[in-house]
């Protein structure tokens, strides 16, 4: 049952809106997933991190979420105006590959570096070049309804006819007349007629490599079809939410909702949820620009401008310290603060088993917890849960220095909002989680085997033992409630 009442930012609104899926507790959420022909850099862990934090919380309130993510592996051209090479195909010529097997290689990459960032796999991910068949049948439909021409084999969407009936514009605030007006003086459309009309089939170039054929010509399809198509054959004609990174606004989503309208009679998106962008000395960290560090070099610190590496849990710890509608502005010092902030929270949440319960309560656990989930509702804002987060690590720690006292109740409580909010919820998990238990465990058997040496009066074993372990930096600290251990 879903107990909780969540506000999302839908950018078609502009406003905060409470969240109700169109058939509870079902939700169908679309998100544009990569482009597979190069490693993934810190702008792509951005709305993969982004909207793993979205499907984890849906999930933990009650909804049954469908998550439909898509590769895109064919359509996607250099340039936005429906020129220049594949960006899939280039590569492939370059390196003198099958189209295909740079985008196996490249989606192998990527599932590996979202499974170090602990990112839940969707439910469905389809990919671009499986879905042609979908693709050309929507075609037909916005052809059919009027909103679209052929060109020499190529079809394109009538933007401006379509916008004497509809709002194009409506998501990302372009105006028609303006795109009218700043291209009309423009040379060279070719075959489209306005330059801002976008193809939603290419008719392909004798050296084209990925071809299917069609009504109008053997080529392949657009870019923003995949995702109209292969939403609506898996979340339906309406679904609840699309997700992305701001820079797909335009044309990307634009062109979606357009599409879909054409094709449907409709829209299909109910809330648009736009994550932003990393930044990099202002700029936008992207592939075009030149600017990026791919995932593996931030875990290997191969990249000159890193001062050292950093793990893919101080990366996701980094990327959740931000709301997702801010800029996340990367430097090697706030990482390295990202880095420090993650280590606290997970020794406060080792030092949290060991807390020994009082017979009263000096902070407000169920207010602290109860704080956690009003984040997350408003907005999935994770920086605030963060903070109260932090407020749990000031607790314990004062616990744990016997300066204030807390309940059985509140004990149980305070592990239990840890548990979901770190680690179901943010998805945070211990760098060596494995290794640190056993090392606790094997510890254990030795201050056991210490404190029998000492009821059998053995005091030179026992200093043995005591001794050996602070050479390798283990101490023992003796205290009434028994034998304690820490690093040193
Ligand atoms: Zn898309």
């Amino acid at each position: 049952m879903v107990d909780q009442t969540l506000t999302v930012y839908n950018t078609l609104s502009r406003q905060k809106q409470v969240f109700e899926p169109l058939h509870p507790p079902f939700v169908g959420m679309y998100v544009c997933g990569p482009t597979v022909y190069g490693d993934a850099h810190l702008g792509h862990a951005r709305p993969a991190v982004t909207f793993d934090l979205i499907f984890r919380y849906l999930k933990h309130i009650g909804f049954k979420v469908r998550y439909v993510r898509n590769i895109t592996d064919v359509g996607h051209l250099e340039n936005d105006a429906d020129e220049g090479e594949d960006k899939i195909a280039k590569k492939a010529r370059l390196d003198k590959l099958e189209p295909m097997e740079v985008v196996q290689f490249y989606t192998d990459r990527y599932h590996q570096n979202m499974d170090q960032l602990n990112v839940l796999r969707p439910s469905i991910e389809p990919k671009a070049s499986g879905h042609v068949i979908e693709q050309i049948e929507m075609i037909r439909k916005i052809l059919h309804a009027g909103y679209a021409y052929e060109a020499n084999g190529s079809v394109y969407f009538d933007v401006e006819k379509y916008s004497h009936s509809h709002d194009y514009g409506k998501l990302s605030g372009r105006v028609v007349d303006e795109l009218l007006i700043n291209t009309r003086a423009l040379e060279g459309q070719g075959e489209k007629k306005n330059p801002f009309d976008f193809a939603l089939w290419k008719k392909a170039q004798p050296e084209h490599i990925m071809r299917w054929p069609s009504p109008w010509s053997e080529g392949f399809p657009g870019w923003h079809m995949e995702c109209s198509a292969m939403g609506t054959k898996y979340l339906g004609e309406t679904f609840d939410i699309h997700g992305g990174g701001m820079d797909l606004l335009f044309p990307h989503h634009e062109a979606e909702i357009a599409q879909a309208t054409a094709a449907l009679g409709h829209e299909s998106v109910r809330y648009w949820l736009h994550n932003n962008m990393v930044t990099i000395n202002g700029q936008k960290m992207g592939k075009s620009l030149n600017n990026f560090i791919t995932l593996n070099e931030f875990f290997n610190g191969s990249h000159p401008t890193l001062e050292k590496s950093y793990s893919p849990m101080a990366i996701r710890f980094f990327t959740l310290q931000a709301h997702y509608r801010s800029t996340l502005d990367f430097s090697n010092e706030a990482l390295q603060a990202a880095e420090k902030g993650f280590k606290r929270l997970m020794t406060a949440m080792q030092t949290l088993q060991k807390l020994k319960p009082g017979p009263i309560s000096d902070s407000n656990i169920k207010a602290l917890h109860q704080a956690c989930y009003e984040a997350m509702n408003d907005d999935f804002n994770s920086p605030m849960v963060i903070a109260q987060l932090f407020e749990g690590v000031r607790i314990i720690n004062s616990v744990n220095d016997e300066l204030e006292k807390i309940t059985l109740e509140d004990l149980e409580l305070l592990k239990k909002t840890f548990q979901i909010f770190i680690t179901d919820i943010l998805g945070l998990t211990p760098e060596e989680g494995e290794q640190s238990e056993l090392i606790d465990n094997l510890v254990q058997t030795i201050i056991t085997l210490r404190k029998q040496a000492r009821e059998g009066k053995d005091f030179k074993t026992s200093d043995l033992i005591r001794d050996e372990l602070k050479k390798i930096g283990i101490v023992l600290k003796d205290n009434r409630e028994g034998t304690s251990w820490e690093r040193e």
